[in-house]
């Protein structure tokens, strides 16, 4: 992903930062420079955030490593200022698997809640009563930082559980209640109730945000900006679920034989490199086959023509070009498609393999020209989702 870097691999799994976590540094910037505040309390602070993002990261490990139990990958973990995100690879097969997979998260800060809840009463109890460590103002914390950072340690994942489970998305609690939905109404059904449970929650939370419902009781507004942006955050998170199941719902109905292209051009690897180069800007096709004799090779990528286009050295023939770049593009088995695909596992296909154009043969059959009932490529299913979505 854009703009992030590896800073640790957890079980196979890459822990990408994202750059705006600098942003935070900003903060102990506030305490130092504006409040004067003593090293100790910027150390402590430091300490926490870190201490934070660590319960944050093994949050997402908990999603990461339930999906693993039914076999599904995930791609990286990205933890961002406001929080982290677990990318996983594939969808889920049954909804109870989503349910679990979703509450794992929580789950383990509900879990780190309960440890520190033992050791603090082990270690400081005789100084603190539970409730004060959880209201975090007993007089202990003056004297005692280490104390504090424990409590702020048990603070956040209590808050950290609890709020992840609130019924909105983008939030677990949502994910969870979909999927125990699914189970009864189907996953489109669940997640339009899902999402319109998520906008109640949404619109609540902005008349309180804004102030609105205390401008009615006092005539005066008092606004919490950043619970104002987060509502935002959430009104869009829930607009996006639902729009990705519209999708996944419309890509499902139809297949390949809806968007089959049946004009497009062909090369063959004695054609000078020149001419795929000038049909692609063209614009129309952007990928190409490339065939020898009645044999479909291969496909001429985009990306491989636009690197020819930028070398200095211009290759005569595009098999000239193909043995330079040396076995990477010449001997890599393409993928097909089938005209009874749904667009749906096309798209996957596609994005999965990072080959946008597929030629289009009945199941089983010979790769030969002959064969060959058409291609099917990115842009024309983009196109056709775009119309289609306006249709409805
Ligand atoms: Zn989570």
């Amino acid at each position: 992903m854009k703009y992030t870097i590896q800073i640790a691999r957890i079980a196979g799994i890459p822990i990408l930062l994202h750059s705006s976590f600098v942003l935070l540094l900003a903060f102990p910037a506030y305490l130092h420079f504006v409040r004067h505040a003593p090293p100790k309390t910027l150390i402590l602070f430091v300490l926490f955030i870190i201490a934070l993002f660590g319960c944050v990261l093994l949050h997402e490990l908990g999603h990461a490593l339930a999906a693993r139990y039914y076999k599904i990958k995930t791609k990286d973990i990205i933890l961002l200022p406001v929080g982290g995100v677990a990318r996983l690879e594939n969808t889920f097969h049954r909804p109870m698997q989503e349910a679990v997979v979703a509450i794992a998260g929580p789950f383990v800060n509900f879990f780190l809640f309960l440890i520190i809840s033992i050791l603090l009463l082990i270690f400081y109890g005789y100084k603190l009563t539970f409730i004060e460590s959880l209201m975090g103002q007993p007089n202990a914390l003056i004297t005692q930082p280490d104390l504090l950072l424990w409590i702020a340690l048990l603070q956040a994942n209590g808050a950290l559980a609890v709020f992840n489970m609130f019924p909105a998305f983008p939030m677990d609690g949502s994910r969870v209640f979909r999927a125990l939905a699914a189970t009864q109404l189907g996953r489109t059904r669940a997640t339009q109730l899902a999402a319109g449970i998520s906008y109640a929650v949404v619109v609540v939370l902005l008349v309180h945000s804004t102030g609105l419902w205390h401008y009615f009781k006092t005539g005066f507004f008092k606004t919490e900006w950043l619970l104002v942006g987060f509502s935002l955050f959430m009104w869009r998170a829930t607009q996006k679920e639902y729009q990705q199941v519209v999708l996944d719902e419309l890509l499902k109905r139809h297949t390949v034989a809806n968007v089959l292209r049946t004009q497009f051009t062909t090369f063959q690897g004695s054609d000078p490199m020149h001419l795929p180069i000038t049909a692609l800007t063209k614009g129309i096709e952007s990928d190409f086959l490339l065939v020898s004799g009645e044999h479909i090779v291969g496909i001429l990528a985009r990306e491989t023509l636009i690197e020819a286009s930028n070398q200095k050295k211009a290759a005569d023939t595009i098999d000239d070009f193909l043995s330079q770049q040396a076995i990477k593009n010449r001997d890599v088995p393409y993928q097909i498609a089938s005209k009874q695909d749904t667009i749906k596992t096309i798209y996957i296909k596609m994005s999965e393999t990072e080959q946008y154009l597929l030629p289009v043969f009945e199941p089983n059959a010979e790769r030969n020209r002959g064969n060959l009932q058409g291609v099917v490529d990115m842009n024309m299913i983009q196109n056709y989702i775009k119309i289609q979505k306006q249709l409805r």
